[in-house]
Order: structure tokens, then C-alpha cells, then sequence
């Protein structure tokens, strides 16, 4: 079991990033109106979550590290189908399959916290005020082949910084902090959302970029997308959201060149945070562990409405 486990973690546990990204996910899901991160070594050495939701009571701590339905992994093709299906409710046990784990939590109502680590499944009783801790130790330490793949610290790190900058885009609402090897690198306080985006983005992109704002039928478009005289834009800078959910999409991404194309000349990177709400039915999300896909049901549709909203903004007066 346990080597199944650390086969299928080879999907969900990809580097720091892929752990951080699970477990902030979790925290998301509790509630957490509060999260905080503490990573030493690029995540490599640790990660830590820690948050204030609906925590976990002692039974289902018991169960949290282990694959809910191990009778659906019994081939190496049914390994393949859920790694399309996305791991879930598995993702804590492959992560404990190739890390040192532990989860201190304490469920509201109950007396006190308990806690459980991922070498001897039993809970012991812990102290903590409320929610959960999650701590992610020594990733790799039993599968060395796996580790020659991580990258420098600081290229984990950076692939951890993404991914807690994509969840705090996506929930201003929740009060986020960073921290590597002991130094804040974010702080954030519950925010507006062009507030929080300004957080992240820095003032010199919200001087420098339109407000889109745009509205059709059950497609709303929002958010923030730079001017040419935005100069700082990286390859990097580029944030779609798709009812709250962070994507890479092709079909958006053309959009949102073409918007551009009359005004950047292809010759620098456009720089924005978008946000795209529209009725569940009309999008399908397949969330797999290491990428997200969407696929619109009126895709036309989407990319005419993503385009003209974004044209629009970037020509209003001023431009
Ligand atoms: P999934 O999120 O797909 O259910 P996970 O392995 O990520 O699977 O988590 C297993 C379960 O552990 C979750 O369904 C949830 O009930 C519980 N859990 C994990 N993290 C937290 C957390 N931070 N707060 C509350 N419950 C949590
Ligand atoms: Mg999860």
C-alpha cells in the first residue's frame, strides 16, 4: 500500500509547489478565514499550514492520511484513471506517502486538539486553539530517485511563492501570510479584491493598468490588465481565473492576445489579473493534480466576450 502511495504521489507531489498547493486547497475548503505559511528550504525541508476553519475531528484524523478508497487503485490502469480524476480525497495520503507528515487539529466543540503523524496512525492529544496544522517534512526522504529531481531552493521557493500568490488573487477574503526560512514575504490583510490584487501585483501595476469591468448575460469579466507603459510585465504576470478557480487556457489566453495585439505589437509581455465568472453549467472543470483544464460549453462565445470586454477597457480614454 505504501508503495502505491509513492507511486501515485509521483502525480499529485510533483515538488514543494504541488504539496503547498493540496494542503492551502484544504485550508480554502475548512473555512479559513485566516492561513499561514512557513516554508524552510524551499518547502523541501518544510512546509507548514497552518489555519483557522472547521478543523478535523478525531476520527476523521484517523482516516485523513489514508486513501479513502484504496480498492480503486488495484492495477496500474486504474492508476492511470485517477490520476484524471485528480486524487481526490487522496491527496493528504500521498503526500504522507513521501514526506514526513503531521496534522494537529482541533474540531470545533471538542475539548482540545489531537494530532496524528504519518509514520504510526494512531492520535495523541495536542495542544492548538483552533483549526489545523499541517506539516510537511523532508519531501522525498524515502524516495531519493524523486529527489534528484527538486531544484534550487530558490527555485522552489519561487514555485511556491506562484501558488500562494494564485490563491491569495483568488480569495481576498481570507487573510494570508508567507513566510521563508523565517523571513514575511507576504503579509495580507482581508482585502477588496483590487486591493488585495494591488498587494500582490504591486502600485507601480495598478498605475499602469485599465479596469475591466464588463458584463453579458451570465458572463462577467473583472479585474485589472496592464497598459503599455507597463514595462515590468514577466512571462509570469499573467492570472486568469475561472469562477475563483486558477486556469491556463488556451482559448482565454488567445483572447486576451488579441486584445492586445493592436496596442503591444507582440513586442512585451501584457501583465493582468482577470477574473471570468459565469454559470457552472456552462464551463467543465477537470482538475487534474499538476494542471487545471477548462473547457467552455459556448467556447465562441467566451472568447468573443473575453475579447471585446478587454478591448474595450484597454481603449477607454487614457489608453
Ligand atoms: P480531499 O481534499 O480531496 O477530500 P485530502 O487528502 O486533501 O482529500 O484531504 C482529506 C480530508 O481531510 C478532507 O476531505 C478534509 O475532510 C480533511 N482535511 C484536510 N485538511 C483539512 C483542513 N485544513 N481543515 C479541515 N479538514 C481538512
Ligand atoms: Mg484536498
Amino acid at each position: 500500500d505504501l508503495l502505491v502511495n509513492q507511486i501515485a504521489a509521483g502525480e499529485v507531489v510533483e515538488r514543494p509547489a504541488s504539496v503547498l498547493k493540496e494542503v492551502l486547497e484544504n485550508a480554502v475548503d475548512a473555512g479559513a478565514r485566516a492561513i499561514e505559511v512557513q516554508l524552510e528550504q524551499g518547502g523541501v525541508r518544510r512546509i507548514r499550514v497552518a489555519d483557522d476553519g472547521c478543523g478535523i475531528a478525531r476520527d476523521d484524523l484517523e482516516l485523513a492520511l489514508e486513501r479513502h478508497a484504496t480498492s480503486k487503485i488495484a492495477s496500474l490502469d486504474d492508476l492511470e484513471r485517477v490520476g484524471t480524476m485528480g486524487f481526490r480525497g487522496e491527496a493528504l495520503a500521498a503526500i504522507a506517502a513521501v514526506a514526513r507528515t503531521t496534522i494537529t487539529s482541533r474540531a470545533a466543540g471538542s475539548p482540545h486538539a489531537w494530532r496524528i503523524a504519518g509514520d504510526d496512525r494512531g492520535t495523541a492529544p495536542a495542544a492548538l486553539n483552533h483549526g489545523t496544522v499541517v506539516e510537511v517534512a523532508d519531501l522525498y526522504y524515502n524516495t531519493p530517485a524523486r529527489r534528484k529531481f527538486l531544484k534550487s531552493e530558490g527555485t522552489e521557493f519561487a514555485h511556491c511563492d506562484e501558488m500562494f500568490r494564485r490563491v491569495a488573487l483568488a480569495r481576498p477574503d481570507i487573510a494570508l501570510q508567507l513566510a521563508h526560512n523565517g523571513r514575511i514575504s507576504h503579509r495580507l490583510a482581508v482585502a477588496a479584491p483590487l486591493a488585495r490584487v494591488a498587494a500582490l501585483m504591486g502600485d507601480d501595476f495598478v498605475a499602469h493598468a485599465r479596469e475591466v469591468e464588463a458584463e453579458s448575460g451570465a458572463l462577467r469579466l473583472t479585474g485589472l490588465a496592464s497598459l503599455p507603459a507597463y514595462s515590468r510585465a514577466s512571462r509570469d504576470a499573467q492570472y486568469f481565473f475561472v469562477n475563483g478557480r486558477f486556469v491556463r487556457d488556451k482559448l482565454l489566453t488567445h483572447a486576451v492576445r488579441q486584445a492586445y495585439a493592436d496596442i503591444l505589437h507582440g513586442a512585451r509581455h501584457p501583465a493582468y489579473v482577470l477574473f471570468l465568472t459565469l454559470d457552472p453549467a456552462g464551463v467543465d472543470v477537470n482538475v487534474h493534480p499538476a494542471k487545471i483544464e477548462v473547457r467552455f460549453r459556448d467556447a465562441r462565445a467566451v472568447h468573443q466576450f473575453v475579447f471585446h470586454a478587454l478591448t474595450r477597457a484597454l481603449a477607454e480614454s487614457g489608453a
